[in-house]
This record gives C-alpha cells, structure tokens and sequence, in this order.
C-alpha cells in the first residue's frame, strides 16, 4: 500500500527573543517617558497571556503632553526648515527599518496578526511612509497647495488597533512633514509598538515635545478631543465614535478629518479571470483577520458564475491555516480582542436567523485565545445586516447580480464609501464601474493594496478627507485641508 504523502508544514514559529517588553510602560510626554498613575493590561490575543500594564491617561496627563507639543512647535518644530524637519523623518524611517524585526513581532504579540503580515505588511509600510513625507517636507510648495502653506499647531490623533504601527505612520509622518507636533493616543489593546515608536523618537533624537504618546482608553480620546489646545483632530476609528468627534469639534476652530469604517463590494463579473478572483476574495476579506476598514466583506457575484466561484472559494478557503500569529505559516491569527470576537460571533448568529446560508473552512483552533474560522454567507440579500453593517472579522456575505448597472447598484446602496473591488478583463467595463462606483478608493483585478504616495479615505459615512499622497498633505495644512 502506498503511504498517502503528508503535506502538512512543521511549525516555523519566530522568536520573541528580539523584544524586550517591560512589566509597566508609562506615557512619551516632552521626549520622556513618565510614569502614569493608573494602569490597565495589554494582553496576547493568541494566548491570553498578559504581556504588560499599560498607562490611563487622564486629564493631567493630556495636558502636560498637549502643552508639551505647543512648546515644542513654538520653540522648535515651526522655526526649522522643511529640510531640517525631513532629515528627522529620514532618520526615524531608517531606525524603522533597522528595527523592523521587532516592530514586526511585538505587533504580532500584541495585535495577534500573523507574523508574515506584520513582518512583509504593517512595518515596511510605516517605514514607507516615513521615507515619502521625509521627502515632502522642503518640497511643500511644490505640491500644488499654494506657496505660503502653514501647518496647523499641535495635532491630535487617535488610532485603531487593527494596524497600529501602521495607523501611527500614517498619522505622525504628514503631520511632522507639514510643520505640526502631535499628540498620539493608541487603542488601548495595541499600545507597545507606539510605545516602541517613542524609544525611535528619542533615538532619533527628535526634538522634545514633537511627538507625544498618551495611553488610555476612549475617555482619553475624548479628553484629547475636546481640548482647546489641539488645532487639528486626525480620528482613525469607527463610524459611532468618528460622529461623536465630529459633533464635538462642529462648534471648535479645530480642523478634522475622519478615516472611518466600510462595507466594500468586491465585485467579480463572468469575463473575469476566476482563479485570480479567488486570491482577490481571500485577500480582500481574511488579510488581517478581516479586521480590516477597507475589507472586500461584501462579495458582489455575477449570476452565471456563482456556481463556479464559490466552488473554488470553498477549497481555497480550507486551505487557509488559522492559527499561532507567530508562526511563519500562518495565514489567519488570533482576532484581537473577546469583544470583537462577541462582535463577530453575534453578527453571524444574525445572518444566520435572517437566512443566510452559513458555512465556515474546518480548522483546529488553538485552545486559548481568540479565533474565528474563515466563513462566508451565501444566499445574503441586501436587506440583511451582515450584508450593511461593518463586520470587522473573517466573515464574507455573498450576493449576486444579473448585469453591469444592477451591480453598481447594490455596490453603491450602503451607507459607507471606502473602498471598492472590480474583478473583468475587458476595459471599457472597468473604466464604467470605476466612474459609478462611490468609493474613495478602487482596486480593479486587485484588492488591499496601498502605498504611501495613493490618498487613501472615504465617501459618505467612511469620513472626512484622505491620508496619504498630497491630498494627505492638505488635512495638515491651514486653509487647503477639510476644515
Ligand atoms: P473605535 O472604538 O472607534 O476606536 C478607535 C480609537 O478611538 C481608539 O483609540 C479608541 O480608544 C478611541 N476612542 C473610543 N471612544 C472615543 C471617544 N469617545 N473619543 C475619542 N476617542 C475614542 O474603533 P475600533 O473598534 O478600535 O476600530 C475599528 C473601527 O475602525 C472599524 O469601524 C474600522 O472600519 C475603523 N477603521 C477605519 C480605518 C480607515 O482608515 N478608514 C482604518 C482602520 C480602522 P480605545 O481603543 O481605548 O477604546
Ligand atoms: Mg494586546
């Protein structure tokens, strides 16, 4: 008898010893760490295990990191030259690179995002996005913005867990390029490669004050917001808090702008190169656990291919390995919290009760932690809430359509606008749905690209203004941004 061939892959996990995680961390205030006052735990998603206490900021805190940022942009930050301000930004970009490798496993710690994303996704990007504004900072007049561009003063920011280092690159490099000092809060379950990024700073030898870094949870957020001593707010987050923020600066001299969720229609039309597709699909909703603002979570099928497609989907989908973020194999880790798991869960149990037709890839989940199998949801009409609410998890809805316009349609029926998929070989077609599609961003025969030089936002309820590229610039900007 032939021994059947065993293609399972050995474990290839990647060591811890690179980082060093304190017990205790305190906040980044005036080019310091200081010791905060109360503490609360960050923990391991894949383990449960609590890998350190992280400060809560609260009203004294904030205050001496904002008054800290107004010093730093009186007395240093606004008097030095755009040339000046690049070389700091060059030189926090290389100190990322060269520390990559423990930005990438410390978030992977902490986030429970495989190590393969972190490691090839989040920390190169960040690096990216230093490396551009670095080259941005003496070229300001040259970005068709005007000629006499002033930055704002000190900038508020606030970031998701989903893509903390990330979040924080998108945030700090434009702000610092522009002229402005910043207050960072991270989410409180994803605070140490922000922390981390402060030990850059401070190697950098970046001005004191210029960038400050205050732990906390919402309440901090909102202490952030409603203080007179920020000129501009920039919120990555969701919808709920996004409008909570809005209505609080509404009355405020305070610029904003807004990164918020999304529901994006990934849609694949009968000319499309199906096998292809398939990568799309998978990459366009379990990258990143789905936690993911921009994920292809609605699945928008052509009717004479559905068939086909889901057949496919079905096997790619069990070959997906769910399981230790640190392993290098890993394609799925650990969702990042037990309320985002509930969240998740929840919503599913709902598709189901509407009717959705269920069906999730077998996997063998570890026995602590948080995990969720890659599941889609056919038979979902545009009535159900797994198909209008933001998921924010491994979980796909499937609808399907007749012709062109009927897929535009229910792309387009959504509260959101933030990103969108199109999946043909034939030209004129994508350059139709590009044009009816209202979504800041489009990916044709593509998704969950980015790169620091492409605006990145959202139409209607996705937010305010865009991030990245020179329209990136303009929110850090007096007079060109949304205001
Ligand atoms: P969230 O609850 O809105 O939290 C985002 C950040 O805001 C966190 O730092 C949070 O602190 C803080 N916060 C909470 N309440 C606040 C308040 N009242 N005032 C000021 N700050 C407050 O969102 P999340 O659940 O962490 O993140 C997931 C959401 O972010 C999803 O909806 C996703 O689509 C969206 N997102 C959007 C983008 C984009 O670029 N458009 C990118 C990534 C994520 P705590 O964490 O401590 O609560
Ligand atoms: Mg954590």
């Amino acid at each position: 008898m032939e021994t059947p061939v065993n293609f399972d892959y050995a474990p290839a996990p990647e060591s811890r010893a690179i980082v060093t995680i304190k017990p205790t961390y305190g906040h980044f205030i005036a080019g310091k760490f200081v010791a905060g006052r109360k503490h609360f735990p960050t923990i391991n998603p894949a383990t449960e295990e609590v890998l350190s206490q992280i400060a809560l900021a609260g009203k004294a805190e904030v205050d001496s990191a904002i008054a800290a940022a107004r010093k730093a942009y009186i007395t240093t930050w606004s008097k030095l030259s755009g040339k000046e301000r690049g070389k700091y930004l060059f030189r926090i970009a290389r100190i990322m690179q060269e520390r990559a490798r423990e930005f990438a496993v410390l978030e992977t710690l902490d986030n429970g995002k495989p190590i393969r994303e972190s490691r090839d996704v989040d920390v190169p990007l960040a690096a990216a996005h230093f490396f551009y504004h670095a080259g941005w900072a003496d070229k300001l007049e040259f970005a068709g913005l005007g000629t006499s561009t002033k930055p704002h003063g000190v900038a508020g920011q606030i970031i998701p867990w989903n893509f903390p280092l990330l979040m924080l690159s998108w945030k700090v490099a434009p702000a610092l390029a522009t002229g402005n000092t910043v207050v960072l809060k991270p989410a409180e379950s994803t605070s140490l490669t922000a922390l981390l990024f402060a030990e850059v700073c401070q190697q950098a030898e970046l001005p004191a004050g210029v960038v400050n870094i205050v732990t906390g949870d919402g309440s901090t957020g909102a202490l952030i917001v409603n203080h007179p001593g920020i000129d501009k707010i920039a919120f990555t987050g969701s919808t709920e808090v996004g409008k909570i923020i809005a209505r609080a600066v509404a009355p405020t001299h305070k610029s904003v702008t807004l990164e918020l969720g999304g529901k994006a229609a990934n849609i694949i039309f009968d000319d499309a190169a199906i096998d292809e597709a398939i990568e799309g699909i998978v990459n366009g909703v379990f990258f990143n656990q789905g936690h993911v603002c921009c994920a292809g979570s609605r699945l928008l099928l052509q009717e004479n291919i559905v068939d086909e497609v889901l057949e496919k989907l079905k096997v790619r989908m069990a070959k997906i390995r769910v399981g230790d973020p640190m392993d290098k194999n890993t394609d799925l880790g650990a969702i990042n919290s037990k309320e985002q798991l509930l969240k998740i869960q929840d919503l599913s149990r709902v598709g189901e009760s509407e009717g959705g037709a269920r069906w999730s890839a077998p996997c063998d989940f570890p026995k602590k932690g948080f995990w969720f199998a890659p599941t889609i949801f056919t038979g979902v009409t545009q009535a159900h809430r797994i198909a209008r609410e933001e998921i924010f998890g491994p979980v796909l809805s499937v609808l399907t359509f007749r012709t062109p316009q009927e897929a535009m349609d229910k792309a387009n029926n959504t509260p959101f606008g933030l990103s969108a998929g199109i999946w043909s070989e034939k030209g004129s077609r994508i350059l139709w749905a590009s044009q009816q599609l209202r979504a800041g961003v489009i990916w044709v025969n593509t998704f969950n690209k980015f790169d620091p030089t492409s605006p990145f936002g959202g139409y209607k309820e996705s937010g305010w203004g865009r991030e990245g590229g020179r329209h990136g610039l303009s929110a850090y900007l007096k007079g060109v941004g949304h205001e």
